[in-house]
């Protein structure tokens, strides 16, 4: 079973990362950004709530965006574990997040912190923007994101530090490098990929 959290600055590999390893260990991984998008391109009510929001970069409020992780967490596929990315960003929702697991007798595993300098994810971001065309990767925005994940989301690491559930794991590597670093850093709790 296995509860596992990604963060990262924006930048950081965290939505490849995350996808990479939610395969290896069979779970299903639950970003809120991806749902954001999603419901932004199919124009649903949720997307036309959140749209001006992702668009300048700020936070979605907490209420709706736990409601909606919730909602996603209560589904099947997640109920033996799951990876969620983008979720919690502050203190906030990891308060919302846990009171959510406690009622189910669960908690977070782990939690993978990718670490890149910022100069490394502005670069990143700045060519995901070239490649993409994100409405969300422009100049004025990635720095208002990355400013946001220094003052609102950094915090959040402290929070599960406290509780020994952080891997640091550096984020400046080949794709394939930073995923084993990720699968020794899991093995060292215990937490391996299901026999295939
Ligand atoms: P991401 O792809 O994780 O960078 O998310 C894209 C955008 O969706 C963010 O810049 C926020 O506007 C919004 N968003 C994603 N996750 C959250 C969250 N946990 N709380 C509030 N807003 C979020």
């Amino acid at each position: 079973m296995s509860r596992l959290l990604i963060v990262g600055p924006q930048g950081s590999g965290k939505g490849t990362q995350g996808a990479v390893i939610a395969d290896e260990y069979g779970v299903p991984v639950v970003s809120t950004g991806d749902i954001f998008r999603e419901n932004i391109k199919n124009d649903t009510e949720l997307g036309q709530k959140v749209k001006s929001i992702t668009a300048a970069g700020d936070l979605v409020p907490d209420e709706l965006t736990g409601e909606i992780v919730r909602d996603r967490l209560r589904e099947d596929d997640a109920a033996d574990g799951f990876l969620l990315d983008g979720y919690p960003r502050n203190t906030t929702q990891v308060g919302h997040l846990d009171e959510f697991l406690s009622e189910r007798g669960e908690q977070l595993d782990a939690v993978i912190l990718l670490d890149v300098p910022r100069e490394e994810s502005l670069k990143r971001l700045t060519l995901r923007a070239e490649q993409e065309g994100r409405d969300d990767d422009t100049e004025d925005v990635i720095a208002n994101r990355l400013d946001i994940y220094e003052s609102e989301t950094a915090p959040i690491i402290d929070v599960y530090e406290r509780r020994g559930i952080v891997d640091r794991i550096d984020g400046v590597g080949s794709l394939d490098e930073i995923t084993e670093r990720i699968r020794t850093a899991l093995a060292a709790r215990g937490i391996v990929r299901p026999a295939s």
